[in-house]
């Protein structure tokens, strides 16, 4: 019954609106449940990296394949990381309304609104390496699952990668991803709980296709820390951040 303060930039952008024109102004766009604007991120393996202001509710499509222009020529769309805390999206799921419903009821969820293209020349192994590798040096150590299990799946999934895993580094990243919650304090390694298990689950083949074996795509995936764009609007990722270490230092 208390009154909440969200103290978030882009819902304080809306209350000038709403303020002066009335909640209509809000609700003449979006859904019933998430009216108004949210202002999308998609980077990665798309023709137009950018930040786009769209109605909640547009399918996802509508920010990869229109706003972002769709794969690079010659590329398909393999899958899309909402962010690093959700599970992840196929291309079969493009059609998805992006309001925070219809996301969880596809299973994932809306998040910050950033969504993070792979095409089919990305490694899922050498994404996930990257996504669980952020969630464990940013994890901030208070709950000892959250930071030795986010750990431990990081370093499965590097073993992985590099050739020399078996099949007891697959089970790793889901048991150590899985119970990473245990005692949690915020919601981190929750998103490494959803983001690793399921990519796992959906690319199973590729995953066991690295067992004791060079990875078959292996080209270099940035993590997708933004820190600026480019002259021609792509952006540029903090590449400083494969030397932040654990304990927050750099190496
Ligand atoms: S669950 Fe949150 S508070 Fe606990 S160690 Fe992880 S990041 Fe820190």
């Amino acid at each position: 019954d208390n009154p909440t303060l969200v103290n978030n930039v882009e819902t304080l952008a809306n209350v000038p609106h709403i303020l002066r024109e009335g909640p209509d102004w809000l609700r003449a766009t979006g859904t019933v449940d998430s009216p108004g604007t949210m202002v999308f991120t998609v980077c990665g393996d798309v023709q137009r990296e950018g930040v786009f202001e769209l109605p909640l509710g547009s399918p996802l499509r509508s920010l990869v394949e229109e706003a972002g222009g769709g794969a690079q020529e010659g590329r398909t769309i393999k899958a899309i990381f909402p962010g690093a805390s959700n599970t992840v999206m196929v291309p079969q799921e493009l059609d998805t309304p992006m309001d925070f419903d219809s996301m969880r009821e596809v299973g994932s969820g809306l998040g910050a609104g950033g969504f993070a293209v792979f095409d089919d020349s990305a490694c899922m192994v050498q994404a996930a390496y990257r996504y669980s590798r952020f969630l464990s040096v940013e994890s901030c150590g208070q709950c000892p699952a959250c930071k030795f299990g986010t750990g431990e799946a990081t370093e499965a999934l590097a073993t992985l990668e590099s050739g020399r895993g078996s099949e007891r580094d697959i089970e790793l990243v889901l048991v150590r991803s899985r119970s990473s919650t245990d005692g949690q304090k915020c919601a981190l390694p929750t998103g490494e709980s959803l983001l690793m298990q399921s990519l796992v689950q959906v690319f199973d083949e590729e995953f066991r296709r690295h067992i004791g074996a060079d990875c078959p795509l292996p080209r270099e995936l940035p993590f997708h820390k933004i820190v600026d764009r480019d002259r021609s609007g792509r952006f540029v990722y903090d590449v400083d951040y494969v030397h932040r270490q654990p304990d927050w230092t750099y190496a």
